[in-house]
Order: structure tokens, then sequence, then C-alpha cells
């Protein structure tokens, strides 16, 4: 065990210090190699801990002053990150609390170590993911300052008056051995500079310091100056010879943060354009106006504010991920949400701030966190009441933005069950006329005409308006209605909507003849025999791939194509899915076979006319003609065969 060899016992603080050298209370000298490798991934957030001490401090003057308890002069509070490249130093000061020896001593020698020497225990006795998740627990902000420095100085002079209240100076160069002693210090608050060490020069680059105060203290509560920066002013009263004002260089501080971001304020104080503006400043770069905002504020049953944008999203969605940023205390965290916020709103960009939210943990604890899940759960429901309101409040605009926004939706409500039971009163579906409907409303308009002979109600679809147009056409022409169903996920969600609708059934419009799919009256009476169709049957399957296509006969009106192709909904849906990498057993055996039915018009009078005609080939230049035109108009005809096709079009023609 390693003896201070000066302790500083309570006692000692009422006599007059001097030069005071001393141990720090800890048993274990592995501290220092620990706290350097692993304490931290990322070596870089000392400074984030160094500024929001210097934050906490300046905070708390700030409050006592409030109070009544502090009465001398506030002053400027910015403060200052200075880089010193010659010296090796990085300095950050502030003008906040301060401290007397004495709180030095516990708060930096005793406090802070004896959880240290906690985690070094906890450290060697577990796997590095349960010390990721342990590390939060502990309050080594300050020592975080380690893991660059070979020396770590502060200077500090307490708010308080009389007594023990001299300015101390303290230092330690990463061995448990520290020095404490009085200095001459003008101004109140604390000082800490450190004394980069060589593998990590790096930091005393201006242009990576600002990039860090950037990334971590862009929000924080107090003013933070870097150095200063040059700005063009107009020089009052002088005018250039266009008549425009003159303008000077001048040297301005370079304030890093806005101390008063937006979701601070009351959404009443705020205005859209506000919320705008504020849109600009989180995406710099960002061109896009985002469709609307959500403005969290709860303090109970736990504390959280932010503000969440809805954007207008590209195609590129994975490119977009991760734009929510985490804010403790308005101290950066992380843009990595997943695990807090629901998956489905992952998209979604804008701040969240909750102090309950720790600071130095790995995502697979955060996502474990009891107040990070009640956090999941309670923006999942505020997004679901906002698009509720925005519904009622103007469905027109509500529709206008839907075809953007249906994503989210659509997402949260395959995947959450308590999203969908809010969404489903703002659902839209949009016909293929362009029309939206709630889902009350749909079943409504279809309820009437749209019933199978199972007594199902047949929601047709269409996924791509041009390649199904024919289908389309001819249900429309029935009186049915047919939904657009293009979107990303629609797949998915047809899925999950057709276990949640009672009785119904949803069907691609090309899935059947729409006879079939929605079948009120009997069959119509067919001009073809049995055996005719046997007969018919043969020609056909000499003429096409039988492994692919499958004659089917349907006594359709005169009116109707003689020869049309449909998928049946459940192959094609396994085929989507095969697709999209669902089903990779499916896959190992070499896939779901390419199945289509070629449905043969009886009572379509081409039919008829191939049935009679008694020149086997002409019969079968005919069968292939009405097979390649079925095939062409489902974009299946391609290559040799379209050539084929094209050729002998052009024969018969002649
Ligand atoms: P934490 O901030 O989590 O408490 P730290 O190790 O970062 O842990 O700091 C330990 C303590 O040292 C703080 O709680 C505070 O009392 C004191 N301290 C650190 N920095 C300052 C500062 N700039 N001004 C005044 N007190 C400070």
């Amino acid at each position: 065990m390693a003896q201070p060899l000066i302790y500083c016992t309570p006692k000692s603080n009422h006599q007059i210090m001097t030069v005071q050298k001393g141990k720090i209370g800890i048993k274990t000298e592995d501290i220092f190699p620990i706290i350097k490798k692993f304490l931290y991934s990322d070596h870089e957030i000392f400074l984030r801990e160094l500024v929001s001490n210097a934050t906490d401090a300046t905070q708390k003057l700030k409050t006592l002053a409030s109070l009544g308890k502090f009465s001398g002069e506030l002053g400027d509070l910015t403060i200052h990150v200075e880089v010193d490249k010659k010296k090796k130093t990085i300095t950050v000061r502030d003008r906040g609390i301060g401290m007397t020896a004495e709180e030095v001593e516990k708060y930096i020698n005793q406090i802070a170590f004896s959880s240290a020497e906690e985690f070094v225990k906890k450290f060697k006795t577990k796997s590095q993911a349960e010390t990721n998740a342990i590390i939060g627990h502990f309050g080594l902000g300050f020592y975080s300052s380690f893991m660059v420095s070979e020396q770590v100085e502060i200077k500090t002079k307490t708010y308080k008056k009389g007594g023990q209240t001299k300015a101390v100076r303290w230092e330690c160069d990463g061995s448990p051995d520290y020095t404490l002693e009085e200095i001459e210090k003008a101004d109140r608050g604390t000082e800490i500079i450190l004394h980069i060490d060589d593998e990590n020069k790096e930091f005393l680059e201006d242009y990576r310091v600002e990039q860090l105060l950037t990334k971590y203290c862009k929000f924080l509560p107090v003013p933070i100056q870097f150095g200063t920066k040059k700005e063009f002013e107009p020089i009052e009263g002088k005018l250039d010879k266009d008549g425009n004002p003159e303008t000077q260089e001048v040297e301005k501080p370079n304030i890093i943060n806005n101390p008063d971001p937006l979701w601070k304020k009351k959404p009443a104080d705020a205005t859209d354009e506000d919320y705008k503006k504020f849109y600009r400043e989180l995406y710099p770069y960002s061109f896009e106006e985002p469709l609307f905002h959500i403005h969290l504020n709860v303090d109970y049953p736990f504390n959280l504010t932010g503000i969440l944008y809805f954007p207008k999203l590209k195609k590129d969605y994975e490119m977009q991920r991760n734009k929510i940023q985490l804010y403790s205390n308005q101290v950066f965290v992380t843009d990595s949400v997943e695990g807090i916020v629901p998956d489905f709103l992952t998209l979604l960009h804008g701040v969240i701030d909750s102090p309950d939210i720790p600071l130095n943990v790995s995502r697979s604890y955060l996502q474990s966190d009891g107040a990070v899940k009640k956090i999941n759960g309670y923006i999942s429901r505020k997004v679901a009441d906002k698009l509720d309101e925005l519904f009622k409040k103007d469905r027109e605009a509500f529709e206008k933005k839907w075809d953007d926004i249906k994503i989210f939706i659509e997402y949260g409500m395959v995947s959450e069950e308590k999203f969908y039971e809010k969404a489903e009163k703002f659902a839209l579906f949009k016909n293929t006329e362009g029309k939206y409907f709630t889902f009350e409303e749909y079943k409504k308009h279809i309820e009437k005409t749209q019933e199978n002979k199972d007594k199902k109600l047949v929601y047709l679809y269409a996924t791509n308006r041009d390649e199904q147009y024919s289908y389309i056409d001819s249900a429309v022409s029935r009186g049915y209605d047919v939904l657009m169903m293009d979107g990303v996920l629609d797949n998915h969600f047809i899925n999950s909507l057709e276990q949640k609708f009672k009785d119904s059934t949803f069907a691609r419009v090309d899935s059947n003849t729409i006879d079939k799919l929605i079948n009120k009256e009997d069959e119509m009476p067919s001009k073809l025999d049995d055996k005719q169709k046997e007969t018919l049957k043969e020609v056909f399957e000499r003429n096409i791939n039988k492994e692919t296509f499958h004659v089917v006969f349907e006594s359709l009106s005169e009116s109707d194509l003689p020869v049309t192709i449909t998928q049946n909904e459940f192959m094609r849906r396994m085929k989507d899915m095969e697709a999209l990498g669902g089903n990779g057993m499916m896959m190992g055996m070499g896939g779901f076979p390419e199945s289509y039915d070629l449905i043969v018009n009886a009572n379509n009078n081409l039919i008829t006319k191939i049935m009679d005609e008694g020149d086997a080939a002409k019969q079968d230049q005919l069968v292939k003609q009405l097979y390649d035109l079925a095939r062409l108009s489902k974009n299946l005809l391609k290559g040799k065969e379209l050539n084929d096709f094209v050729k002998r079009s052009v024969s018969i023609i002649e």
C-alpha cells in the first residue's frame, strides 16, 4: 500500500500550507496506465470533460449569486480554451466557483481517485464489454486528461472569502505523487493546464481542438471562446463610391457555442422560423427544409427535452441515419442513437437532451438502461401524438406531406404495436387516382363492391403504375378501386395489415384475373367445351415454356384480351421476400421457381379462331404471337425472344 508522504488530514487544513507533496489516496499504482489505455476508447473526450467541469463550476456560481449566497461581481464568465504549441499545452480557464486547497484534496485527490480505484478493481475482474458498462458509474471526468497528458496542473481560486481561501496550484505527472502549493492568482476560478504527451500531439493543432469543441460543446450553456476570428464590419459613416458601407477587418472573439439552444425554450416561445433556423444551425450543409418538427419537453417521470425534425428523405436511406444528436445537459454524448430512439425513428433529425442519459457508456449498456427504455417509449408516443394533431388540424397539409412521411409511419406500424394503435387513425391509403383515405374511410369505400366469394374484403393494389397499367385499367373499368403501394416498405406493410384487418385480403391487380379476384356473379358460360380446351391446351403447350407458364382457361367477356399473364399473390410475395434476402433456406435450394399463369380467354374470338384453324403451322404462329404479346405487356419478353417476336410480327404484316 502506497502511503502519502504528507496526507492532508482535516487537522492540517487549519495550518498555513506551504508546498505539500503527497500520494493521491489510491492503493494501486496501475491506475494511470489503465486510464491511458482503456478508460475511454475515445481519447478526444478529455476536452469535453474539462469544458463541462468548467461549465458546471460557472453554473454553480450563477446559482449561488441568484440565491444571494454570492454577492461579488460575476463579470465576464466566458470559458477560455487555449493552445500553446511551443509549450505543448492546452489550457481550459473558467471564472466559476474555483476550489480551496481543502476542496482540491477532497474532490480531486480523494473522491475521484477512490472511485478510480474501485474502477480498477472491477476492471481487473471483468471483460472489456463489462468494463465499458461500468465506466459510466464513475466520476472520472477530470482524470481523463491523463489520457493525453504527461503532466496536469490545476490553478484555482475559490469564490469564498476569508479563512483558508488562498489560491492553490496542484500538479501531478501521471504517477500517484502530486504537489499542492499556495500561489498568487488574481482571478477567481480554475485553470487546468494539460502538458500534452508526444503520442497525442494532434491535440495541439488548432483545427483539431476547434473540431472537438464544435462537436462536444456546441450547445453548452456558458460561452466558450477559442481564440479570435476575423470578421468584416461596416465602418460607421463611411460609404464607398457605389454608396455601400465600407468595411474593415476586425478581430472578434471566436465563440464556439450557442449557449441558449432552441430546445431549452418553451415550445410556446418559439416560432416556426426559429425551428427552421435551428435546423440550419444543426445541419449547415443541408439545403432541404424539414417537413415539420416535434418539440419534446417532459420532466416527469424523467427529464427530457429536444426537437425532432421529420426530414425530406432521399433514396439513400443508410446515409441519412444517425443524424439525431444526444446530449446530457447540453453536453454532446453521441450521434449513434440506436436503442434510445425507437428504431423506426432513427431516420429523423434533431436533438435529444436528458440528464438521464449516461455520458460514458457503451451502446449495449445504453440499450439495457431502464431510463433509456422509458425515453424510447415516450418518444414513440410523442411522435404519434404530434402526427395525430397535424392530421386533425389540417388534413390537406397532412396529405401533401404523406408521401414523404409514409416511410416513417409504416415502419413504426409494422415494428411497434403501440405505435400502430395510435397511427391506425391517421395513416393513409392512396389510390391510383391520387386520392387519400384513412383505413376506416377506405373500408367503407370498398365494402359494398369488393368482396370475394369467401366473403372476404379484397384490397386491390398496384406496385407499379406503368408495368401494371392494363390490370389497373381492367379493375377500374369494373368500378373497383386500386391502392398504390409503391413504397419501399409496402410489402411488409401489406403483410402486417393483412394480419390486422379482419376478413380481408390484399391482392395485387395482376395476381389473377380481376373477375377471379372479386368474384360475385357465377362464371360466364364458356364457348369451348372441355374436349376443345384439352386440344387447344396442347397447341399452347407446344409453343410456350411449360416450366414457367401454366395454361389456364377462363370464360371472360368477349372484349377481354385473349391471353394475359398473372402471377399468384402468394408465389409473388415469396419471390419478393427472397429478393430481399429474407429466406436463406429457399435460396440455398436454388430459390423459388418463376411461375406464372397464362390465362386463355375461352370466349375471345381469336381463341375460337385458333381452335377452328386446320393448319397446325398457322395455329402455332398465332399462339406464339399471343403468348409473346402477353409477355411483352408484362415486361417479360427480352433478348432473343423479343427479337424473334419483332421479326415474326413484321412477316405477319407483310
Ligand atoms: P465529476 O465532474 O463527474 O464530479 P470530475 O473528476 O470531472 O468528476 O471532477 C471532480 C470534482 O472536481 C468535481 O465534482 C468538482 O467538484 C471539482 N472540479 C473539477 N473541475 C472543476 C472546475 N473547473 N472548477 C471547480 N471545481 C472543479
